[in-house]
């Protein structure tokens, strides 16, 4: 007898870093109202999806090595990449099978670069292609919608301003490269105590007052120019107090990346994550280098950014 083994489809999905992250007031439903600029950078997790007679997810370290770090990862129906293989079967019907899902980290966890969101986006565009689905882009953007306010964006990818709850994405013109330093900080922060904590700076704000971060149009101006400098001095993230707060620490290694030449360094969206925007690759190299050897980082890597959002990969070219 003939056994066919079935193929699997790889899928690379981006971390995200946000530009401008200015947040509104709590909304009846919970969300807080957001303006913010997401940015896809060169940090990636890749998803092998393969038929399969029961659902399973495993998660390693980018080498395909164990990783302590990964621990928090569930491997169940609460993982985000298994989330999405029930919303998509939902939306379309019909009886297409269970898929083994395997994801290679290469996106800290629960580091504020929506790595759960990346995997729940790599599996919507990897199982449209296994599947063969004739599902649209705003379709299959309202279907990650519903699974995470960063999940649109895990989708899309390259430089969007996002509203609502982050959801609502226009596309926004940014010429040429940035280049980043990221520096991975041991543990993690939980994005939803981030924002309580902001919620109770805020509360007492009459003793020290709280930045508000304002509209993103110096953001989108400096993108428009493709000018480092510019876009280093209009960074904002409203959660910023609210993750130093809670993660004192975090203020050494923003001072050390600022020290080691960075033109610019901020938190990444909810932390422990900070990002330091570099003049060109060289300048990356040269910071990430000296960040390395102040031991404020669990890790330290150079990315590019803008890159393309969850990208079915070809393995013969890899690309
Ligand atoms: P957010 O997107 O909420 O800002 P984050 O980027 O800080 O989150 P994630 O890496 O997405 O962090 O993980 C947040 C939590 O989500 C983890 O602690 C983990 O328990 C859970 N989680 C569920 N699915 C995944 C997944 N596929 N990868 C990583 N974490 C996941």
């Amino acid at each position: 007898m003939l056994s066919v083994v079935p193929s699997p489809v790889v899928v690379r999905a981006p971390a995200k870093i946000n530009l401008h992250l200015g947040v509104g007031d709590l909304r009846a439903d919970g969300y807080h109202e957001l303006e913010t600029v997401f940015h896809a950078v060169s940090l990636t997790d890749e998803v092998r999806i393969t038929p399969a007679d029961t659902r399973t997810i495993t998660v390693t370290g980018p080498s395909g090595a164990h990783d302590r770090a990964l621990d928090s990862v569930p491997l169940d129906s609460t993982n985000l990449a298994w989330k999405a293989v029930d919303a998509l079967r939902a939306h379309v019907g019909g009886d297409h099978g269970e898929v083994a899902v395997s994801i290679a980290k290469g996106i800290p966890v629960a580091g504020g670069m929506a790595g759960g969101s990346a995997d729940a986006a790599a599996v919507l565009a990897g199982l449209v292609r296994l599947w063969r689905l004739d599902v649209g882009r705003d379709e299959l953007s309202g279907i990650a919608a519903g699974l995470g306010s960063d999940v649109p964006f895990s989708l899309q990818g390259g430089t969007a301003l996002g509203t609502g709850r982050g959801e609502r994405l226009t596309r926004v013109l940014s010429r040429g490269t940035f280049h980043w330093v990221i520096a991975v900080a041991a543990g993690e922060l939980s994005t939803p105590a981030v924002y309580r904590e902001l919620d109770t700076l805020r509360a007492a704000e009459r003793s020290e007052p709280i930045r508000r971060a304002g509209t993103s149009d110096d953001v989108l101006t400096a993108l428009a120019a493709g000018d480092a400098r510019l876009l280093a001095d209009a960074l904002v993230n409203d959660l910023q107090p609210a993750a130093l707060s809670m993660r004192p620490t975090l203020r050494r290694t923003l001072r050390a990346g600022t020290e080691a030449g960075a033109l610019a360094g901020i938190v990444s969206g909810s932390g422990p994550t900070c990002v330091f925007l570099c003049a060109d690759a060289d300048h990356a190299v040269r910071v990430a280098a000296e960040l390395s050897g102040e031991g404020v980082a669990r890790a330290v890597r150079t990315a590019t950014g803008p890159v393309p959002g969850a990208r079915v990969v070809d393995e013969q070219t890899g690309g």
